[in-house]
């Protein structure tokens, strides 16, 4: 049986381009927070395919909507309506607040067009010319050329030549580097409230609340990719509803869709007035009527099983924990993050760690090097917390 798995892995090694190296496992299926690989053997996750299954593995009430849908029709193009699209913008607007919607297909799609409907607003309100956009240094926001030319890490970008776009980079949290760089001409800012591949690092209220004043005092827009610290992995459904601080441009995608590809971008009426109008921006699958009932039956189980309270009730549980570990192992330098989106920083790689653990039955992934990221499930209960505690200690015992 253990065969099964190193020949699926050998066969993967030859037909994948290898832009991966991936975990020594060929997972099968999933269940509540468990994960199980080919060979039957199971797993406590603890990073939800990143920031991804929030509702869990196998949830009956979301898997029967896929099932149902699937049988009534797939995919219809944007040439026309559908209900699914037309619920879920609905109920999306609902809980983030803004007034426009466009679906796409993956997180890196929603920033591309966040920064297109940012460009283009530039280019009505302000005049045509060039409009810079004001990035953060170790930022993260996807792997397409336009989402990459704002992602402030230089590794990503090196090999890829000019970026699309005049990019600027500021220190994350560091208002007074933004506002060095912020001039009439600036199209937008761009930002994640919780900073996720970068480190697990909350914007301070501060720091959030000088850039929207920049922000407006310049004309320029304020956008937020929300994610991966969106669909109430903070305790809210939208980072930045802790502090009411709302963006013009926010995007979404990962627990969006819970395990089916889907992104958006949202704004307010006011740019969606100013920005993309018909035949400036499309996609074939965006929006379709398959990855539309995911997100209505993800927005509707949020409501019903009151995922955002059960965060709430959770995530101290998680941090107290995860604090008690940094406290007693001295090569654990910091413990940081908000909600169930929570970072241990350690003075030396975590690869050996991870894969300890996988060892041991459980899943986990860095952010950066030195980082080990948490991102369960959103159903992730004490128990499941205190299992997790207890196979790292026991990891880390042997550090
Ligand atoms: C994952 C992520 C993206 C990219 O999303 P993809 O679906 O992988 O394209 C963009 N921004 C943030 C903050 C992310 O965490």
């Amino acid at each position: 049986m253990a065969d099964k798995m190193k020949a699926l892995i050998e066969q993967a090694e030859k037909d994948l381009l290898h832009t991966y190296n991936r975990y020594q496992i060929v997972l099968d299926r999933g269940e509540g927070v468990s994960l199980y690989d080919v060979n039957g053997k199971r797993y406590l996750d603890f990073v939800a395919g990143i920031a991804v299954f929030a509702l869990g593995y196998g949830n009956r009430e979301y898997n029967d909507a896929l099932k149902a849908q699937i049988d009534k029709v797939l995919h219809t193009s944007n040439y026309f309506y559908n209900e699914p699209a037309i619920k879920a913008a609905g109920l999306l607007k609902k809980v983030s607040g803004m007034d426009r919607v466009f679906f796409t297909n993956s997180g890196a799609e929603a920033v591309e067009g966040a920064l297109k409907a940012a460009v283009k607003y530039a280019n009505t309100v302000k005049g045509s010319g060039e409009h810079d956009v004001i990035a953060m240094e170790h930022s993260f926001h996807g792997r397409t050329y336009g989402a990459l030319s704002v992602t402030g890490n230089a590794h990503y970008r090196e090999n890829y030549g000019r970026m699309p776009g005049s990019v600027k980079f500021a220190a994350f949290n560091d208002l007074s580097s933004v506002e060095a760089l912020i001039t009439k001409d600036t199209a937008a800012v761009i930002l994640e409230p919780v900073q996720g591949e970068g480190g697990l690092t909350p914007a301070t209220e501060e720091f959030l609340r000088g850039v929207r004043r920049l922000c407006d005092e310049n004309g320029a827009l304020l956008i937020f990719d929300e994610i991966q610290c969106g669909m109430g992995r903070t305790g809210y459904m939208y980072a930045w509803q802790k502090y009411g601080i709302r963006p013009d441009i926010m995007t979404s995608a990962k627990a969006l869709g819970c395990g089916v590809p889907v992104g958006a971008f949202l704004m307010t009426e006011e740019v969606g007035q100013n920005s993309l109008k018909a035949g400036d921006h499309g996609t074939t699958y965006g929006g379709n009527p398959f990855a539309c009932a995911a997100v209505c039956k993800v927005l509707e189980l949020y409501e019903k099983d009151h995922i955002i309270e059960h965060v709430r009730e959770t995530a101290p549980y998680l941090e107290e924990k995860l604090q008690a570990l940094a406290d007693r192992y001295p090569f654990i330098t910091e413990r940081r993050g908000r909600g169930l989106m929570q970072g241990l920083v350690f003075d030396r790689p975590v690869s050996d760690i991870i894969i300890k653990g996988m060892d041991r039955g459980l899943i986990l992934i860095n952010a950066g090097s030195n980082i080990l990221r948490f991102v369960p499930p959103l159903v992730v209960t004490k128990d499941d917390i205190d299992e997790m505690t207890a196979i790292l200690d026991s990891v880390l015992a042997e550090v």
